[in-house]
């Protein structure tokens, strides 16, 4: 056994894993449940940073979804919108004419002047239907098939629980498929 454990390579310490098998079925169960546990909160701490990086990278998509998950915040007309505080602190700012002129590289260190930037304290807001505190609400936004015979695109708005730091939740509150870019 330990001859065979030797010869693979694993980042683990197959002696802990040796005394694992030593010890009580209830140890064990024990065991089995903590690390069920350990990833459910790694799936959603996971998803929470997903969440986060999508949100703060937005500015950078010029065709939301398509090359990959686009999550906006929304305006009070539930239209995608750029968040001031989550912009870098150095992103160019161009005008229109700026903008139009500018070739591709250039364009990649800002955003079309056309796109809308509101305050965090602007955007659309929902109450929640877990902690019935009022949360932002985003839009989750991408491809999800790409194909000769048509194309599908999903748009779920979900709100983001955090009130159990522990165990963060994403809620959905609807979903809309369509063929075509919403
Ligand atoms: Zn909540």
């Amino acid at each position: 056994m330990t001859e065979v454990l030797e010869k693979t390579v694993f980042p683990i310490d197959y002696r802990a894993v040796c005394a694992l098998n030593q010890v009580s079925a209830a140890t064990v169960k024990s065991c089995k449940q903590s690390i069920k546990a350990l990833e459910t909160r790694r799936y959603q701490m996971d998803g929470i940073v997903g969440i986060t990086y999508a949100l703060l990278t937005h500015w950078s998509q010029n065709d939301p979804g398509k090359y990959g998950l686009s999550i906006s915040f929304l305006g009070q007309n539930e239209h995608r919108v750029l968040v001031e505080e989550y912009l870098p602190p150095d992103i160019k700012r161009f005008t229109k004419e700026e903008w139009e002129a500018a070739p591709l590289s250039e364009r990649q260190h800002g955003f079309d002047p056309r796109r809308k930037v509101i305050s965090l304290a602007d955007v659309l807001c929902a109450e929640c239907p877990e902690c019935h505190e009022s949360h932002p609400v985003l839009e989750w936004y991408r491809q999800t098939y790409d194909g000769p015979g048509g194309d599908e695109w999903l748009k779920r708005h979900i709100l983001l629980c955090c009130a159990d730091v522990d165990s963060p939740k994403q809620i959905e509150l609807d979903r809309k498929v369509s063929a075509d870019r919403f």
